[in-house]
């Protein structure tokens, strides 16, 4: 069996293109789907996925790991940054689809079965609007306390949300107290009874980082959500160390070797490998032994394409620390059109069925697909009321 093209599909949705990577072979009707969805950088990821095809035509797909190594290491510019991660983990999934196929179960069975019944999902309020997310009037808290009830009864038992505001290196009590405030209205909302994370995109600097942190500790999040920039993980291991909080982070760390240090430092008590960025499915199990060793939870980051979610859910279903999985189910109206899944979701209790289809139990409609062409993504600009450039 040999792979004989490998080829990137390009979806627009909204606030950002997904990346659908489409590795054929020459066996009649087997082919894999993976996904490789960066936001703002498309056109450089598409573009990597076609400088590795080149090493792969020729190859035989379920020779996996042989073959991430060889997308890893065999350049001089070994597969560590953002764009290369991405494309070797949109091939690398697919792959793994392909194995699943040609075994003829869900790559979960794979990997030695089922450890669990079903899997718990969580929302993001807002839908992903984000104006819904970003705004810092303090009469939000009411409104997030709306969006809170609002999921609750959409039937998800946790939600995510962006309630602690951009903020410069060092800033005074109002961003802390619009924090404490909008958190607050959505426990009250919702009560004890519901998971609530908050998620700080790593803009504080880590004494901002840590000043939320504790302001938030009364309110007994399921998780807070990068404190501050992954760059410093003492920082964010000294943030752990000062709070009861579980600190979760990861989702922009690439290898087992990104993960290594903040393992080594007990930086945190949930990492969240993203699969499409951090070396697919192949890495995302190694990283997931580690947390294993460690004791430290896995909730995969999964914010992307249908795809995405289907490798999180066969991750998580062969996982035995994974807790949660992200789910986007509002992004794009027509998101049911352009793929068909293999596992089911209780919508009452937003909890899923494992799928029992072979590989990722998915099927990609590509005429949906070329619906929505690529669009140029609305690059983020974000700077501090004196001007200077802060992080979206
Ligand atoms: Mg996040």
């Amino acid at each position: 069996m040999k792979i004989t093209k490998i080829e990137p599909l390009v979806c627009h949705a909204r606030m950002r293109n997904w990346i659908f990577v489409k590795v054929h072979t020459d066996q009649p009707g087997l082919y894999g789907w993976g996904e490789a969805t960066l936001e703002w950088h498309t056109r450089g990821v598409v573009g990597a996925i076609e400088d590795l095809a080149q090493l792969l035509i020729g190859e035989d797909p379920t020779r996996v790991e042989h073959l991430w190594q060889m997308m890893y290491r065999q350049h001089f510019w070994h597969g560590n940054g953002i764009v290369r991660g991405t494309a070797i983990s949109g091939i690398d999934i697919a792959l793994w689809d392909i194995v699943g196929k040609v075994r003829g179960v869900p790559c979960h069975k794979l990997w030695g079965g089922p450890v669990r019944d079903y899997i718990r999902l969580y929302s993001h309020l807002g839908g992903g609007k984000m104006e819904d997310m970003y705004c810092c009037d303090p009469a939000d808290a009411k409104r997030f306390g709306d969006l809170a009830h609002k999921a609750v009864e959409e039937g998800f038992t946790a939600f995510k949300c962006m309630a602690v505001p951009e903020t410069a290196p060092l800033e005074g009590l109002q961003p802390i107290r619009y924090a404490e405030a909008c958190v607050k209205a959505m426990r009250d909302a919702v009560g004890d009874s519901i998971d609530i994370m908050v998620d700080c995109h790593a803009r504080p600097s880590p004494r901002m980082g840590l000043l939320f942190a504790k302001a938030l500790e009364p309110y007994n999040l399921y998780w807070f959500e990068e404190p501050c920039w992954p760059e410093t993980m003492e920082d964010i291991a000294l943030i752990q160390r000062s709070v009861k909080t579980p600190i979760a982070t990861g989702e922009r760390l690439v290898g087992t070797w990104g993960f290594r240090e903040l393992f080594e430092r007990r930086a945190a008590s949930v990492i969240q490998p993203d699969i499409t960025h951090c070396g697919g499915l192949s890495e995302a199990r190694k990283i997931a032994a580690m947390a294993e060793a460690y004791r430290v939870a896995v909730a995969p980051h999964n914010p992307q394409g249908p795809v995405s979610t289907a490798a999180s859910l066969e991750l998580g279903f062969a996982t035995p620390s994974y807790v949660i999985c992200e789910t986007v189910h509002s992004d794009v109206p027509w998101r049911a059109d352009v793929v068909k899944e293999g596992f089911t979701v209780d919508t009452k209790g937003r909890t899923v069925r494992p799928n029992t289809r072979p590989g990722l139990g998915i099927e990609i409609n590509e005429d949906e697909v070329r619906k929505h062409p690529f669009q140029q993504e609305t690059l983020q600009r974000v700077f501090y009321k004196d001007g200077s450039v802060g992080d979206w």
